[in-house]
């Protein structure tokens, strides 16, 4: 069995409880205008370009195939539209310096295994685990269940995080070795929703109720984004849905730019940057709406 997956790190603190080993799954329904894992979205093989870590041997632009590299006195320039997953698998292995990289790779429940049992004192002192990521993990259901299964047989605690804008099916089969699930809900609007991720909420709020009815272990999170949800009354509303739901544990997550480089290096479009975080003192106040419990 193998998994596309973009990236592992080990010693996670923000994905689940303690310290945790994060698999990130490649591919993903929706278009988050936010996103700070672009690369994440593609279930393709994409490039990943690291202009700090480029030497500027120009090795790259002798292994290009079409034209997708070229050299300038600054170094290798990558003309994204002529780079596709064909081009980028052909390039995998030719940077001295691991400065390209390919993002997506096919690899087996027992290689993904073999990096977290590393980490097993870690999971065991810290009450720590595994969780899976993305993207979104459960386009990949059966990849997700053997890997948490796996963890399982072992011993390791498991998370999902997830949008939920998956098939209920999907969702069902990893229920029975799933220890937490940290569920987005990001606008209780549709439309607002649709206009930035690229799909309406509808089945992401019919799948949390149903993972609820389930007796799941659910831990909402929220990303605060200015000007999709960063208003206490939106905020509200999501907390009354939640609280009629009986899902009393959530968070907010606040914007942050940290992504806003990985744009850059994978040469998608990026409509945020000059988009300001929120001060601390604006995220108090509306935590204070998110979590405050109405029924
Ligand atoms: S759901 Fe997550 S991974 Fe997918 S596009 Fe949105 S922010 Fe990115
Ligand atoms: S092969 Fe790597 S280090 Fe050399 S120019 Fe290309 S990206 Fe830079």
């Amino acid at each position: 069995m193998r998994g596309n997956v973009f990236d592992i790190q080990r010693y996670s603190i923000h994905d689940g409880d303690g310290i945790r080993t994060v698999i990130f799954l490649k591919g993903c329904p929706l278009r988050c205008r936010w996103c700070s894992n672009p690369e994440s979205q593609s279930s393709k093989p994409q490039l990943f370009y690291s202009q700090s870590r480029c030497i500027r041997c120009l090795s790259c632009v002798s292994a290009s195939t079409n034209g997708e590299i070229t050299a300038s006195d600054q170094g290798p320039v990558i003309h994204w539209q002529k780079c596709g997953s064909e081009e980028a698998i052909k390039l995998a292995g030719v940077c001295p310096a691991d400065a390209l990289m390919i993002k997506g790779q096919k690899i087996t429940v027992e290689e993904v295994m073999q990096v977290i049992r590393r980490d097993r004192m870690f999971y065991e002192r810290s009450g720590g685990g595994v969780t899976l990521s993305g993207g979104e993990p459960l386009l990949q259901p059966e990849f997700a269940k053997h890997l948490l299964q796996a963890c399982r047989e072992e011993g390791i605690p498991t998370a999902v995080e997830t949008t939920g804008y998956v098939p209920w099916e999907n969702i069902a089969r990893i229920l029975p070795c799933t220890d937490l699930f940290l569920y987005d809900f990001k606008s209780p609007d549709s439309e607002i929703h649709r206009s930035w991720t690229g799909v309406d909420n509808k089945r992401i709020l019919q799948n949390l109720k149903q993972l609820q009815t389930a007796g799941a272990n659910i831990h909402v999170r929220t990303p605060v984004i200015p000007g999709m949800n960063d208003k206490p009354e939106t905020l509200r509303k999501m907390a009354v849905i939640l609280d009629q739901l009986g899902i009393t544990a959530r968070s907010l997550l606040p914007f942050h730019q940290y992504g806003s480089g990985k744009y850059r290096s994978c040469g998608i479009p990026y409509s945020m940057e000059d988009v300001q975080q929120l001060s601390e003192e604006r995220m108090m106040e509306l935590n204070q709406v998110f979590l405050a419990q109405k029924v």
